[in-house]
């Protein structure tokens, strides 16, 4: 029996507005899609917070058994400047500036996106799909879109019809927009664009002479447009019909609006049964963007340098302090908030670090069941991970009380609580114990110290006081003292 027969999870559904309990299309297995980066810059820890609450999410369905296929694609192509499809490609433009390729954009803000995902210990999804890797999947799509009336040609430039579409369908139904409002709060066209309404989008945009990002298609050498490739990949990967689709709020719109309408216009069915969206992060009270400079690189969190904090913070400890809350509240970025995680975090640690040396007795005075059950009904709420967290510090006190005699467990019970610490803690939250990587560098440190202490006394046995000497001097030009007492020589560290 697998776990997820006996965890019912419920989904917050941004479609529905409700939360809804989880029922996968095939049992026992989840297709979830995710929007990756567009990488034309340094991913910012906003980016990293909505990419980390799939993690966990992803994370907690392969714990319960599902076999999860999660899809994440790289944006290396057609995400213009402006959502209304004006404005220069994102990477062109950095490759301009920087007098590069745009592959070679590309590849060095991909590998940034890996190095820092890795150093917060991210699990790699299942399939990073490229944008530029699916430009023949796109042309097929425009071309079916086409073929079924809801898109048309204007010089090359392909577009989606939304007014078109919004007569048999429902253009607005994710971000709860009327068609109508649209109308009414857009500009009018200003002659120079091909569109036949402002609402509709670029499927594929005929590429100026100096645009290097160019494919061939029907229409003529250019490019698609950004929410296209999505729809692409997450069908080819998925299926025309899938689970899970997540991002963050802004992508509701017109983003994933536009993903439900061409895969509507194309497939003639709704292409996901759960659209999540992770709320944003945001510095001191203010939006986090690049382009006002409130922003904070992963980067600077782990040197500490950053005007925006008093010193360095682990990487296990921003983990912490971003899943402290929901996925769908707006957090606050602050200095005192990730002081506050990391002494929380380095409890957690130092009762997890306690737990291995804890004895069990004959009986229980705890119900760890109970306690454990609601470590599961935290997560299968909405994968609500604050709520977990503070579970999991009610195990802080029990472990603490456990050592101090006031509390005790069978083994049975004290299994438990060790493996349901383990699984939460880490295979779950995706947290790593920083103080035990801390000790086992210090146990390497005493062992190479023990050596050296060792020959030190063999060359005084030798009568070798020159290197007996050197040994000593060399170790205190390091910052370690040996110091000779009657029961042999022990060493600090300054
Ligand atoms: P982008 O590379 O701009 O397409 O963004 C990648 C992901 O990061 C998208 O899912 C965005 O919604 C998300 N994102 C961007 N800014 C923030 C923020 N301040 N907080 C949380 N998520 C964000
Ligand atoms: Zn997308």
């Amino acid at each position: 029996m697998q776990l997820y027969e006996k965890q019912s999870i419920k989904i917050y559904n941004s479609l529905t507005g409700t939360k809804e309990t989880f029922k996968p299309i095939n049992e026992g297995h989840v297709g979830m899609y995710v929007c990756g980066p567009t990488v034309y810059s340094n991913v910012h820890l906003g980016n990293v917070r909505t990419f980390m609450s799939f993690d966990v999410i992803f994370r907690y369905l392969k714990h319960l058994g599902y076999k999860v296929r999660y899809v994440r694609n790289i944006t290396d192509a057609g995400h213009l400047e402006n959502d209304a499809d004006v404005g220069e490609d994102r990477i062109a433009k950095k490759a301009r500036l920087e007098q590069i390729e745009p592959m070679e954009v590309v590849q060095r803000y991909t590998v940034d996106f890996h190095n820092i995902l890795n150093t917060f210990n991210f699990l790699p999804p299942s399939i990073e799909p490229t944008a530029t890797g699916h430009i023949i999947e796109q042309i097929e799509l425009i071309k079916t879109i086409i073929d079924n009336g809801f898109a048309y040609e204007v010089n090359g430039s392909v577009y989606f019809d939304v007014h078109k579409f919004n007569e048999t369908h429902d253009y607005g139904k994710l971000s709860k927009r009327k068609l109508e409002d649209l109308i009414h709060n857009t500009r009018e066209l200003d002659g120079q664009s091909d569109k036949k309404n402002p609402q509709d989008f670029a499927l594929w945009k005929r590429a100026e002479p100096q645009h290097i990002m160019r494919w061939p298609s029907p229409w003529s050498d250019g490019f698609p447009g950004w929410h296209l490739e999505c729809t692409a990949m997450s069908t080819k990967y998925l299926g025309e019909h899938f689970d899970i689709h997540g991002g963050g709020m802004d992508l509701k719109f017109p983003h994933h609006e536009c993903e439900i309408a061409q895969n509507e216009a194309a497939k003639g069915q709704t292409p996901v049964n759960y659209w999540m969206h992770a709320n944003m992060l945001i510095m001191n009270g203010k939006k986090m963007a690049k382009s006002t400079g409130n922003y904070i690189l992963p980067n600077e969190i782990f040197t500490g340098d950053n005007k925006n904090i008093t010193k360095a913070f682990a990487p296990s400890v921003a983990r912490f302090f971003m899943l402290q809350a929901h996925y769908r509240s707006i957090l606050d970025f602050t200095n005192d908030g990730l002081l506050a995680s990391e002494k929380g975090f380095y409890r957690l640690m130092d009762a997890i670090n306690l737990l291995k040396d804890l004895k069990a007795s004959e009986k229980s005075s705890l119900d760890i069941n109970t306690w454990k059950q609601k470590c599961y009904d935290a997560m299968n709420d909405d994968f609500n991970s604050p709520i977990l967290i503070a579970h999991l510090f009610e195990a802080v006190k029990y472990i603490n009380q456990i050592k101090e005699g006031s509390e005790s467990l069978n083994a049975e019970d004290l299994a438990t609580l060790k493996s349901t610490i383990n699984a939460f803690v880490f295979d779950i939250l995706g947290l790593e114990n920083e103080t035990s990587a801390n000790e086992t560098g210090t146990d390497k440190l005493s062992g190479a110290v023990d050596l050296l202490i060792k020959l030190r006394q063999e060359a005084r046995a030798n009568k070798d006081f020159a290197l007996s000497d050197k040994i000593r001097d060399e170790l205190a030009e390091v910052g370690i003292q040996l110091k000779d007492g009657k029961d042999g020589t022990t060493f600090s560290v300054n």
